[in-house]
């Protein structure tokens, strides 16, 4: 099969992701092998190809949004062959820790997180456990689908984290993958919708979607927010939004990795009950409650499709902000039924 590969971290622009042929894996036990359809790249693929990330092996296939058919089932797995699946970050946990047992496996204390810690999606076929695939709405196709996996999940939990209910203020700071799939799920929430975001492209982008006002990264909206959700992987983003939150608000921060965290003056931002809070991961849970939610709001991505060959231009495009919505990879299926 043909496999992007990541040998060692580089900025992108050098090329990080190395197309090779690798043998066909076979299934372990509890697994399925897939024949991938389509694999999101979402921003932490980036982190991970340029080492923001510390690297979790070598080599790597990155890409941990997958749309996928299954092949074939390892032993104890038992995936209707042929049906059409989703794979997340989540990979697998360990289900006996103190969070994976209390319900909180997205803080599991030995994760397996698809395309960092095992082979991910950029690649021809994946190996995958069969507890951590998901059921897709029927109705969006492979390319459509395959950024509700992270970008669309994690985006989800970050609404929760923040604790938004319906008819409130809520900020979105930064409009790319994750947070222009935040935006449909806030409206029909009732939600009023505050984007701040640089680039006057991702601006229009998002009034057309449906926003109640845009600005730029650091530019406040009249009204005090009840919450903030960042994206953006930049500390000072995450103080701008304090700074636009009512007394109690929350601001949750989606990003798994920040340039840093500036300091700032408690008296005027966090005192009044603020908070700062992460986002960490995800759980099966999310993914089922979103994907639900999903597909009966009629939830698509809007999307923007290149070969697996060209996964460094994906991940460029990324960087730059230069896409409206998701990248997302397909894979060449006649290559795919040669297999
Ligand atoms: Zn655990
Ligand atoms: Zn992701």
């Amino acid at each position: 099969m043909r496999a992007a590969v990541l040998h060692e971290p580089m900025p992108v622009e050098r090329g990080p992701l190395v197309l090779e042929e690798r043998p066909i894996p076979e299934p372990p036990k509890g697994h399925v092998l897939l024949r991938v359809r389509a694999c999101g790249v979402c921003r932490t693929d980036l982190h991970i190809v340029e080492g923001e990330l510390p690297p979790h092996r070598s080599p790597l296939v990155p890409g941990h949004q997958i749309v996928g058919e299954v092949l074939r089932c390892g032993e104890g797995a038992s995936l209707r062959e042929g049906s059409r699946v989703g794979v997340s970050w989540l990979g697998g946990t360990d289900g006996t820790c103190p969070f994976c047992t209390a319900g909180e496996e997205n803080l599991c204390d030995a994760p397996i997180f698809t395309g960092y810690d095992v082979d991910g999606g950029y690649a021809e076929y994946a190996v995958v456990r069969a507890d951590f695939v998901h059921e897709l709405p029927a109705a969006l196709d492979d390319r459509h689908a395959a950024p509700l996996l992270c970008a669309g999940i994690i985006g989800f939990r970050a609404l929760r984290v923040a604790g938004v209910r319906p008819g409130e203020r809520v900020g979105l700071y930064g409009f790319g993958a994750s947070a222009h799939l935040a935006l449909p799920v806030l409206r029909a929430w009732g939600c009023k919708i505050f984007v701040s975001t640089r680039g006057e492209r991702h601006r229009a982008f998002a009034q057309r979607m449906g926003a109640t006002w845009v600005g730029g990264p650091l530019e406040r909206p009249r009204v005090a927010l009840d919450r903030a959700v960042t994206f953006a992987p930049a500390g000072d983003v995450v103080v701008a939004a304090l700074g636009a939150l009512r007394k109690g608000g929350v601001v949750a921060i989606n990003a798994i990795h920040l340039d840093r965290m500036p300091e700032f003056d408690y008296d005027s931002l966090l005192w009044g009950e603020r908070q700062i809070r992460s986002v960490a991961n995800m759980t099966r849970q999310d993914a089922r409650d979103f994907l639900a939610l999903a597909a009966e709001i009629e939830l698509s991505a809007e999307t923007t499709v290149f070969p697996l060959e060209r996964a460094n231009e994906a991940l460029a495009a990324v960087k730059s902000d230069a896409l409206d919505g998701a990248a997302v990879l397909t894979i060449d299926d006649d290559a795919g039924r040669a297999g």
